[in-house]
């Protein structure tokens, strides 16, 4: 269908952090897939995961056991706030599996009259009704109807403005610690400290939609660790399986109360497939180094970026974000969609973002080399734009 304005290029293969095009073309790769080839193409134990697991079981639906899917809940679990896991298939899955798991809360605990959730302006939460009608984004809105009823959307990073948005129908407060979509705006680490604290205040259950900003995207498995403080239900997917779908919803012993069998579920979600992946992507995120490596790659990329945009001041505004999550705000003049291009031609695949932003979602095994080629990339692009603005 005619979903996407999709570029005139078709990849035939991937490897690490370069992917080739039928044209012969070697492109480096810092979009990801949109943040979802987390552990870059073709990583070797990836490969061999899949093949190894695709000789033995595919599928045999949640009525059974799937001791795959145990061990990467039990994993997920144990080093995170959460004591639950639920697997799915994509990031929406994941995030209206939250929302419903916030509502059910209540209903359980004798306040089914709690059941609207307050997210913020700017968000994204995938494109079902319920998570168009959370993000309350008019473009994604339009042309669908009423939308879906129990949301009430409040600036971001305003705390005041959502203090007030909380009556005695509110059950949750839902929200990206670091928005992707809307153009890499991050909260404030007081700002979710803030959100923590308003929770428990008034006895509600915070969401985060971490399926962009998690699984080592900012050098801590997830970033609200950043904060010192802890969602009661999280939703994951794109990075979660380095290419496979695999969404997933993580939660505390009390966030996931209301669920008993019956009121969620899904056919294929958390299959031995999927969870034999997401296992490998797991053990190569959890090997020693991996995550300080993000951390010390993306510290250098942000100094080289400072310096871009300072050289850059007609072609680039600003740098946001964090670890390898940033975001190059262009100038007014320039249009991110034909940056993003230009950079395409140049070698390099970006993804843009609302707010006029160019967005960097590298593979998280990057390495300070293919940052240097990053960024000699978009220098020369900036050159191209400035002088072609001037002319
Ligand atoms: C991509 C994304 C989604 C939706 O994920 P899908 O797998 O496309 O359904 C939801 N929330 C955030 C923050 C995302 O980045």
């Amino acid at each position: 269908m005619n979903t996407y304005a999709r570029y005139p290029l078709t990849f035939e293969r991937g490897e690490g952090m370069y992917l080739y095009a039928t044209d012969g073309r070697r492109y480096l790769d810092f979009y990801g897939g949109i943040a979802v080839n987390s552990v870059g193409h073709s990583h070797p134990h990836m490969v061999k995961t899949l093949q190894e697991q695709a000789t033995k079981l595919w599928h045999v639906s949640n009525l059974f056991q799937i001791p795959d899917q145990e061990r990467l809940a039990t994993r997920l679990t144990q080093d995170s706030f959460a004591d639950k896991a639920f697997f799915c298939n994509s990031g929406l899955e994941a995030m209206e599996g939250a929302l419903k798991i916030a509502r059910r809360y209540h209903y359980k605990n004798g306040q089914p009259e709690k059941w609207r959730t307050i997210t913020v302006q700017g968000a994204f939460h995938g494109r079902s009704l319920a998570t168009i009608a959370a993000a309350n984004n008019p473009k994604y809105l339009e042309g669908f109807g009423k939308p879906a009823d129990g949301f009430d959307s409040v600036p971001f990073g305003n705390m005041n403005a959502l203090r007030d948005a909380i009556t005695g129908e509110t059950a949750a407060i839902a929200l990206e610690p670091i928005q992707g979509e809307g153009g890499i705006n991050p909260a404030s680490l007081d700002y979710l400290k803030a959100l923590r604290a308003t929770a428990d205040e008034y006895g509600l259950m915070l969401v985060f939609d971490e399926i962009q900003c998690g699984m080592g995207r900012t050098g801590k498995m997830w970033a609200h660790e950043w904060a010192d403080m802890a969602p009661d239900i999280l939703a994951s997917a794109k990075g979660i399986g380095g290419g496979f779908p695999v969404g997933a919803i993580l939660a505390t012993d009390k966030g996931a109360s209301g669920i008993d069998p019956g009121y969620h579920g899904t056919t294929f979600g958390g299959n031995p497939l999927a969870m034999a992946v997401g296992n490998a992507v797991l053990d190569i995120m959890t090997a020693d180094g991996f995550l300080e490596n993000v951390n010390k790659v993306s510290g250098y990329l942000w100094s080289k970026l400072q310096k871009l945009v300072a050289d850059n001041p007609t072609v680039f505004e600003t740098v946001r974000g964090a670890g390898l999550m940033l975001g190059l705000k262009c100038a007014s003049g320039v249009v991110a969609g034909d940056m993003v291009k230009a950079l395409m031609a140049n070698g390099m695949l970006t993804v843009g973002a609302a707010d006029n932003v160019v967005r960097l979602l590298p593979p998280l095994i990057a390495g300070e080399e293919h940052c240097d080629e990053a960024v000699a990339i978009l220098e020369k692009t900036a050159a191209e734009t400035a002088s072609k603005a001037e002319g």
